[in-house]
């Protein structure tokens, strides 16, 4: 099974390189299989670390070029958490969206029909034409809030 993972993506991600005229490299394939192999929202750093414990001899550059190339190919998209860029799958993904904790910097997922639906109502009063959303809700995960608040949790 594990060899099998992310032979699509591999194969549109070499149909972009081609595209653009970029030549396939081996690193770059030792970073995408990495970044395949995350489930989670990775920042260029995390990303640099996984791929650096099979081949110290990468480094950030490539890395976030590589990142960069990921997204154009629509492999992977990019979202923005506390001033930080972070990278998760996009290839074959149902829509959702993010809420995320200024605290710790955790990332949860959420998806709502209503939402949707709602939103769509609402563009098609206005004429509106939806090409795209993403809805990222910023505060604080269950830990970091209780542990802002250690007297509220207390009390209850
Ligand atoms: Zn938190
Ligand atoms: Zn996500």
């Amino acid at each position: 099974m594990k060899s099998a993972i992310g032979k699509e993506e591999k194969t549109v991600f070499a149909d972009h390189l081609r595209k653009n005229r970029l030549k396939r490299s081996e690193q770059r394939e030792v970073i995408l299989d990495t970044f395949l192999r995350s489930e989670r929202h990775l920042s260029v750093d995390d990303l640099l670390q996984l791929v650096q414990k099979k081949r110290p001899d990468i480094g950030r550059t490539t890395v976030y070029r590589t990142l960069k190339l990921l997204v154009e190919a629509g492999l992977a998209s990019q979202l923005d958490t506390l001033g930080q860029a972070r990278f998760e799958h996009e290839y074959n993904r149902q829509h959702h969206d993010h809420f995320i904790c200024n605290g710790c910097g955790e990332i949860i997922e959420f998806s709502s029909p209503q939402i949707e639906q709602l939103q769509d109502d609402i563009a098609a009063g206005l004429g509106f034409v939806i090409e795209g959303h993403r809805h990222q809700i910023y505060g604080l995960c269950r830990r970091c809030a209780t542990r802002a608040a250690p007297a509220d949790a207390a009390r209850r």
